[in-house]
């Protein structure tokens, strides 16, 4: 439309060489786009990784970095109607860990303790810290016995545990009571969680360092 009737060359080559510049700006556009675009990728897959981490931490323990209260209730939420096994624990007399080598000292020896835990279960299983010196543990496709076995043998582990600490002084000898439940059918994972506790407090009453479970 923007030639005449009967064009000329001059209107011929002046229609070009505008088509031409025009074609030239669109590559030059497109290549901005998609610079930009891939800019965007950029971006969104950092922030995706972001994502990812802070979804990781929101269920971790910062202390010991081992999971932590909402990752164990996720865990036993997905464990609940099956054969699973839940224990809680609690470390003896630690305030007296704090007051005779300090805070620190005493943060430093739940560390030991989480790894130690980790170090000795397997697979599905998951410890998680709940609270200060208080720990729970999940044990899935696991009968009463074997769950309270397998305790008897971390206890012992856990009091034979030592710490040293930067000038040499040495932490030892500390123990832990722990209470042992099974779930059963109708238990909620709450019913579960206040029946592994009854028998911790009966392990600590029962004068700690003792692991306790229905009839044993
Ligand atoms: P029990 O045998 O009855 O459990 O005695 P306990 O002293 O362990 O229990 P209590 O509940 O009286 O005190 C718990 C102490 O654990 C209090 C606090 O000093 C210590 N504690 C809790 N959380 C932390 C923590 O994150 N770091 C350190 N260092 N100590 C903690
Ligand atoms: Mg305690
Ligand atoms: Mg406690």
């Amino acid at each position: 439309s923007q030639l005449p009737d009967s064009p000329s060359i001059e209107d011929l080559a002046g229609l070009i060489s505008r088509l031409v510049e025009d074609n030239r700006r669109m590559a030059e556009t497109t290549q901005e786009l998609s610079e930009g675009l891939s800019e965007s990728h950029k971006q969104l897959e950092a922030l995706n990784k972001e994502l990812d981490e802070a979804q990781s931490q929101s269920l971790k323990d910062p202390l010991t970095a081992i999971p932590n209260r909402r990752a164990f209730a996720k865990r036993l939420d997905e464990n609940i109607n099956s054969t699973v096994a839940v224990i809680m624990f609690d470390a003896d007399h630690f305030k007296k860990v704090n007051d005779e080598y300090g805070h620190l000292a005493g943060d430093a020896f739940l560390k030991m303790f989480s790894t130690l835990i980790t170090r000795n279960i397997k697979g599905q299983d998951m410890v998680a810290r709940i609270g200060g010196e208080e720990f729970a543990i999940i044990l899935p496709q696991t009968e009463i016995i074997a769950a309270y076995n397998l305790f008897v043998r971390i206890k012992s582990v856990l009091k034979a545990s030592e710490l040293v600490l930067d000038d040499g002084t040495c932490i030892s000898g500390v123990t832990a009571s722990f209470g042992v439940a099974c779930h059963e059918p109708g238990m909620s994972a709450n019913d579960l969680i206040n029946r592994a506790d009854t028998f911790l407090y009966e392990a600590k009453n029962a004068g700690r360092d003792k692991v306790k479970a229905a009839g044993l």
